[in-house]
């Protein structure tokens, strides 16, 4: 028997090694259990002595067990307080105090023979022969601070795993569970079932030292529970839910549970457990890494949830289930969508301007009554068009045309069917024009045509088509026709002249030599003409 309790201060003493090499992971939990590994690997030695060793020996061994148990119990307490609370740290005022019943008891070992209110009876003062030792009261106050402290730490693993997350429950429970095996073994030994002399509880202890290493360094959760469980998850204003591979809520922080208890669950209790359809109304997003999910509130408003799915793997890769986090985006979407509704009315203003720019721009260049190109406008493009043939060595006709005795139209009609007459013929100008033509009002009841590629037969041509129709056809202004006709000189560039200002004096003095012949003709500028020409108005006087 001796012999196995040595075998088991071995097994004490390894545990007590692993558990203070592993202390980086979980440092309260570890160095506990490493004092719990000591002092059951005194008591182990302290009882392999006694069973081994003559009478002498064994008796100073037997006294010399109490600090064993006593720290194992004391120890077993800040245990069970450090898996409540892995990211606890003892005050060293409860260490000390802690301390006080080993210190005690071990004084009051070695200052037995002088009192014996640990062990009396025959030898107990001699230090002598164990065998015939009888209790004293002190020997059992110590069992009873040995009972109580394994109860407290006992009680303490039962209310961490009572209170644990779902995620860490079935390692609480195994604690538990183990936790359970030296109590056992004690209650049989008591009820007489290993029979008087043997007392296999530390036996138990060695079971539940080894299974309890195991199921702290080996299931790796405390390491991830303690800071990120409070400090992170709990304070975060996402939604924080963790996930079964089943798709079944394990846990979730107090932002998900209000988040869910506002939407659809009426109660604390239903929200571990349920699946996260029933709770959200929805499954989130269990199919794809992260999606927008838009989510009915009570009270008719709406929230959109940016929802995030992690999986969720222990050190060992063992799929846990995942881990979703779900941020209310509904004031963030809404500030982008205004912004970007402030863009584009921003973008309608700026079009609107350009539009009622462009609108200046063409009103600024057209006739305010026929619509017609102006005079400004017709410099500026007859410039180019000019050097466009220039450079291409094209011709272009000018036409200037004149509707003949104007003035008396607008004394027979009214000027306002004069307005109209000068519609008309404008309006015709512009359906006759070809392509690519340009067509402005001169001034008063004169027009402008200019046919860039068109040589001079074409352009004569094009005039005096202009001239037939209107002779043929009059003007009909409200549904009275009235007879007028034009006049028209016609000057090609390079022929007539090569710049704009001599273009324009070629078709004026064309013009008024189809005036000097009697009017209704059409007219090309002859180079030799002009000196002789005499003024239209001079030589048309005796006909008005
Ligand atoms: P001619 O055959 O020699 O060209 O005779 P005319 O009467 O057409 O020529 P004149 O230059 O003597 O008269 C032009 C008239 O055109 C004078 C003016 O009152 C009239 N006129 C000029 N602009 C307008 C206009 O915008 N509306 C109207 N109704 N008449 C206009
Ligand atoms: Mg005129
Ligand atoms: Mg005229």
């Amino acid at each position: 028997m001796g012999i196995a309790y040595l075998v088991t201060a071995v097994v004490f003493a390894a545990l007590a090694a692993v558990s203070w090499v592993r202390r980086a992971d979980s440092r309260t939990v570890a160095i506990s259990l490493t004092f719990v590994m000591i002092g059951s690997c005194w008591w182990s030695v302290a009882l392999a002595l006694t069973q081994l060793t003559g009478s002498t020996v064994a008796a100073v061994a037997t006294i010399a067990t109490f600090p064993g148990p006593s720290v194992m119990s004391a120890a077993f307490v800040v245990l069970g307080l450090a898996i409540m609370w892995p990211q606890w740290t003892p005050p060293r005022t409860l260490v000390l105090a802690l301390l006080i019943e080993p210190v005690l008891i071990s004084v009051a070992g070695l200052t037995n023979p002088w009192h014996e209110l640990v062990y009396s009876g025959p030898g107990a003062a001699e230090v002598a022969d164990p065998a015939g030792w009888a209790y004293g009261p002190v020997f059992w106050l110590d069992s009873w601070f040995g009972y109580t402290s394994m109860a407290v730490g006992f009680a303490l693993i039962g209310w961490s795993w009572w209170r644990a997350q779902p995620v860490f429950r079935p390692q609480r429970l195994a604690l538990l569970g183990a936790a359970l095996i030296p109590v056992l073994v004690n209650g049989v030994f008591l009820a007489g079932g290993f029979g008087d002399s043997i007392d296999p509880t530390l036996f138990g202890f060695a079971a539940t030292g080894t299974v309890m290493t195991y199921l702290i360094f080996r299931q790796d959760r405390f390491s991830f529970s303690p800071v990120a469980r409070t400090l992170i998850i709990d304070q975060i204003g996402d939604a924080i839910i963790v996930v079964s591979p089943t798709g079944r809520v394990l846990d979730l922080n107090p932002a998900a549970a209000e988040l869910a208890l506002g939407l659809t669950v009426r109660s604390q209790a239903d929200l571990v457990g349920s699946t996260v359809r029933e709770l959200f109304g929805t499954s989130l997003a269990l199919d794809g890494r992260h999606r927008q999910v838009v989510v009915d509130l009570p009270g008719g408003t709406r929230a959109e949830f940016h929802v995030r799915s992690s999986p969720l793997v222990d050190r060992r890769s063992r799929e846990l289930g995942s881990v979703l986090v779900a941020r209310n985006v509904t004031e963030a979407n809404a500030q982008t969508r205004r912004l970007s509704e402030a863009n584009d009315q921003l973008v309608r203003q700026v079009e609107t301007i350009d539009r009622l720019r462009a609108d200046l721009v063409q009103l600024a260049s057209r006739d305010p009554l026929t619509g017609l190109h102006n005079r400004r406008y017709l410099v500026e493009r007859f410039a180019g068009m000019l050097e466009t043939a220039r450079v291409e060595g094209s011709c272009v006709v000018v036409t200037l045309v004149d509707i003949d005795r104007f003035k008396s139209i607008n004394d027979e009609f009214g000027h306002l069917a004069g307005d109209r007459v000068l519609i008309a013929i404008a309006q015709r100008l512009r359906e006759q024009a070809p392509a690519g033509a340009l067509v402005a009002r001169w001034g008063g009841e004169e027009f402008f045509v200019a046919l860039p590629g068109t040589g001079t037969a074409d352009g004569l041509a094009f005039a005096e088509e202009l001239r037939r129709r209107c002779e043929q056809q009059g003007v009909t202004v409200e549904d009275r026709t009235i007879r007028c006709t034009l006049s028209a000189g016609v000057a090609t560039y390079p022929d007539s002249g090569a710049s704009m200002n001599d273009l324009f004096h070629a078709a004026d003095m064309a013009m008024y030599a189809a005036k000097a012949a009697g009017r209704n003709v059409v007219r090309l500028y002859e180079p030799t003409e002009p000196d002789e020409m005499t003024q239209p108005d001079e030589m048309t006087q005796p006909d008005d």
